[in-house]
């Protein structure tokens, strides 16, 4: 092998697909793509030789554009995207898999593991950001189902981290958002899930707040079965705003869903028994338009959040979705994984469509729309950030979380060869 079967350069036939990701293109010097772990290497290895500034890319749908760079080296890991059945329910993942091919593979099992709800999302940056999934209260987050993975570290090596290898190192890559090494693959203990039940109610927006409260209401009673995320919508095309739940019952009972038909006026209800797989969907950036995202985790959606979400809808052009957590989320204790914000009740996200051509004030005045519930949150999540500020860096992670963090940063990437991301400095 030599590195040249598997670069992509400036002027090679394939370079404007392999520079473009998500969150749009860059101009990549070289974009490797390995096809095994020790290609991986390789690869490593002529990005530290050469100098040049490194992102690693799984499935690309990083927000922030991560997995891309101008002027560097990006290794993609897309080819490392086996599945492999290890018996006992349990699956090998190439980090390169995207989840819906992994959703598809499982489910010839009667498998599932709980992940994101897109099918092109990769495995390798939604499960080191945590993985708030449709099973998410059932199952936990999806590093909650990671038993070990296979890294290629800062210095080239090629280890094993597990509960009793290298604990330090599985801790921090369960949360750590891609900061102390290349995850080539996962080990996962995946769940019995023949079917689910899953869908969208439809609901009126006469009384948003009443809406919210009456949802929040309902899911901090309901069963672990039920996940769920309320999703705002601005009045798209000159259309009425509405609100659309998305629900997800990992079990086979559809009068879990009952209570939710009482929180406001349906319009609409599409429920229906399907095979997880089927539940994840496609999604592309929305065209012609520049998306401002921000999340915040809040303990409780009481009062202030919920007044401070109302007002961010009602000034419009924003998207605002509630994701609900708690339940298996909730039980695992906030210092067993790098990511430690156990105890919020919800995830709540907005996204604001500005113009292409939006001027820096106005992305500016976007993000002070958000920042009024973000203030309310204990802190963020890695996978809805599109800014890595020292502040972001703060919220992501509490102060311990964070000091440990760094502590394995120094054991395993002391150099901050692994910079490109929410990056936790050595
Ligand atoms: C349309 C869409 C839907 C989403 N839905 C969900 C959802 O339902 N739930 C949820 O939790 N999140 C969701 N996310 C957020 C998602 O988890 C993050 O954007 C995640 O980082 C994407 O992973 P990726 O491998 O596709 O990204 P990439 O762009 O490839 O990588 C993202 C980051 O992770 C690092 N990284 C990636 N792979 C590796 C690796 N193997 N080793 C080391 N570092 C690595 C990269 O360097 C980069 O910093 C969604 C994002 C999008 C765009």
């Amino acid at each position: 092998m030599t590195l040249k079967d598997i670069s992509v350069r400036p002027g090679d036939p394939g370079y404007d697909d392999a520079r473009t990701t998500f969150a749009g293109t860059a101009a990549p010097e070289v974009v490797l793509r390995p096809r095994t772990t020790d290609e991986v290497v390789a690869s490593l290895h002529h990005a530290r030789a050469e100098q040049l500034p490194l992102a690693v890319r799984s499935g690309g749908h990083g927000v922030s554009g991560f997995g891309n760079i101008d002027g560097g080296a990006v290794i993609d890991l897309s080819r490392l995207d086996r599945v492999e059945m290890l018996g006992d329910d349990r699956v090998r993942i190439g980090a390169g898999a995207t989840w819906g091919a992994a959703a598809a593979r499982l489910g010839e099992h009667g498998l599932a593991i709980t992940s994101g709800d897109t099918v092109s999302v990769g495995v390798g940056g939604l499960t080191q950001a945590g993985g708030i999934g449709w099973m998410v209260r059932k199952h936990g987050l999806t590093i909650d189902s990671v038993l070990a993975a296979e890294v290629v570290t800062a210095a080239g090596d090629v280890v094993r981290a597990s509960a009793t290898e290298h604990a330090d190192l599985f801790w921090a890559l369960r949360g750590g958002a891609g900061n102390v090494g290349v995850v080539t693959a996962f080990e996962f203990q995946a769940q019995r899930v023949p079917t689910v039940v899953f869908g969208t109610i439809t609901y009126a927006l006469d009384d948003v707040a009443g809406l919210l409260r009456g949802w929040a209401d309902v899911m901090r009673d309901a069963p672990e079965e039920l996940s769920s995320t309320m999703v705002l919508m601005p009045g798209f095309g000159g259309g009425d705003p509405a609100a659309v739940l998305y629900a997800c019952v990992a079990g086979r009972d559809p009068a879990v869903l009952g209570p939710l038909r009482g929180i406001g006026p349906v319009l609409g209800e599409d429920v229906g028994e399907r095979a997880y797989a089927d539940v994840l969907e496609e999604a592309h950036p929305p065209p012609g338009v520049l998306p401002v995202i921000g999340n915040t985790l809040v303990e409780a959606v009481d009062g202030p959040v919920i007044d401070a979400v109302v007002t961010a809808h009602a000034a419009g052009g924003r998207v605002v979705f509630l994701r609900s957590l708690g339940g298996a989320f909730a039980r695992v204790d906030p210092a067993e994984t790098a990511f430690a914000h156990r105890g919020a009740e919800a995830l709540v996200v907005s996204a604001a469509f500005l113009a292409p051509d939006a001027t820096p004030g106005q992305v500016a005045d976007a993000r002070a729309a958000w920042d009024r519930i973000g203030r309310l949150g204990a802190g963020s999540y890695a996978g809805f950030l599109d800014t890595a500020t020292d502040a972001d860096v703060g919220r992501v992670w509490p102060d311990a979380t964070l000091a440990r963090l760094r502590e394995v940063k120094r054991a395993w990437d002391p150099d901050n060869v692994f910079r490109r991301n929410l990056n936790v400095a050595p």
